[in-house]
């Protein structure tokens, strides 16, 4: 059931995450003013290095218990890795997330944004509007595997490729769910099962399977090598284009890849079936570069945000927040360094609650 009442587990983490959430928060509250919702946002310290800093580690051992209750996280960027190592702070938090809440979906909307310049020639806004969808637990991202005869000329290093029907069963029916829900109902698979000659028929084999529940679905596949081809040469071809780990995580650094600036681009972890809390992010890290600057474009965590209402079951005041978004970034006096524009961070999210109310 959808509740007007949401609590959320805010974690900023590292770096220009503490200067983009405060400013997802802020776009949020506007839009609880207008469409009727109530927050109630938690803010936790831990997943941050600061805070593996006094503590040695990235997580308090009650984590858990710390989030219960939470409808979903909103999340900055994790890493700082002069202090850090980025394997230790990823592993030792988002990616616990990822697995302990079984967040099997990992969503990209791709979208060209007004005013964001695509490195894509003769690109316009509304040529390229799809989501990739990744499978995010299994896949050829599995740690099962060894080595033989280490050290030694005859040395042979394995890795399997997880591909259960589970698995794979349960990332194609969000991805056809995704696809009926939006006008063009176009599913695109990406495979290689002319090259990779178990896995991938399988995979396949489960898309024509799962095609006959969803008539109304157009359905096609492309192998891996000449998809990235065609998400270059043709975006505007897609509507969702769902893969495994290895080809979706592909994908979905591409795709945004194709529509502009890092600073703009969100991403869900989501487990679909709301057993767990669900976590939404900008694509981008914590940018150590320019953190504490105050120049970091805010735009991919507050559209983030409406990732996060769209999930818990608020698709207009999530439209309304990426109209709002679309409103400011045509105007160039909008907008943040990165493109082009004068404003700072907290300036640029403030223009964007302002367009919401
Ligand atoms: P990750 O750790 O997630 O793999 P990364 O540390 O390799 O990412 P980012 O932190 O995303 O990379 O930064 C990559 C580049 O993009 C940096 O030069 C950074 O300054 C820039 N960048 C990232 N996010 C933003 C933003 N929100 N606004 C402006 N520039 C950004
Ligand atoms: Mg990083």
């Amino acid at each position: 059931m959808t509740s007007n009442k949401l609590n959320i587990a805010v974690i900023a983490g590292d770096g220009i995450g503490k200067e983009v959430v405060p400013e997802g928060l802020r776009v949020l509250e506007a839009a609880a003013k207008r469409y009727d919702l109530s927050f109630d946002f938690k803010e936790h310290d831990f997943a941050s290095c600061d805070y593996y800093g006094r503590t040695g580690e990235m997580l308090p051992e009650d984590w858990k218990t710390r989030l219960e209750g939470s409808d979903a996280i909103f999340f900055g960027a994790v890493g700082w890795p002069d202090v850090v190592p980025d394997h230790v702070s990823l592993w030792g938090s988002l990616l616990k997330f990822r697995r302990e809440y079984d967040q099997y979906v990992n969503l990209r909307p791709v979208r060209l944004m007004p005013g964001v310049p695509s490195p894509l020639a003769n690109r316009a806004p509304g040529d390229i509007d799809f989501y990739v969808v990744r499978e995010n637990t299994e896949g050829e991202y599995s740690s099962i595997g060894g080595k033989m005869y280490e050290g030694t000329d005859r040395e042979i290093v394995v890795q399997e490729t997880v591909i259960s029907r589970h698995g794979t069963d349960r990332i194609l029916k969000f991805a056809f769910e995704l696809a009926q829900s939006r006008p063009a109902k176009h599913l695109t698979s990406a495979t290689k099962s002319n090259g990779i000659s178990i896995t991938m028929p399988y995979w396949d084999e489960r898309v024509e399977e799962m095609a006959k529940n969803y008539g109304d679905v157009k359905v096609d596949k492309y192998h891996i090598d000449i998809l990235t081809a065609q998400f270059v040469l043709n975006p505007d071809w897609f509507d969702v284009v769902v893969g495994s780990n290895l080809f979706g995580d592909i994908l979905s650094d591409l795709g945004p890849a194709c529509t502009g600036t890092i600073g703009v681009a969100p991403s869900g972890n989501i487990d679909p079936t709301g057993r767990f809390p669900s976590l939404f992010e900008p694509v981008h890290g914590s940018a150590p570069d320019i953190a504490g600057k105050g120049i970091a474009n805010p735009v991919g965590q507050i559209w983030a945000g409406a990732m996060m209402l769209e999930h818990l079951g608020h698709k207009e005041a999530a439209d309304g927040i990426v109209q709002a978004i679309e409103t400011v970034l045509s105007e160039q006096k909008l907008r943040t360094g990165d493109l082009g524009g004068p404003l700072g961070t907290v300036d640029c999210g403030k223009a964007i609650a302002d367009a919401l109310s």
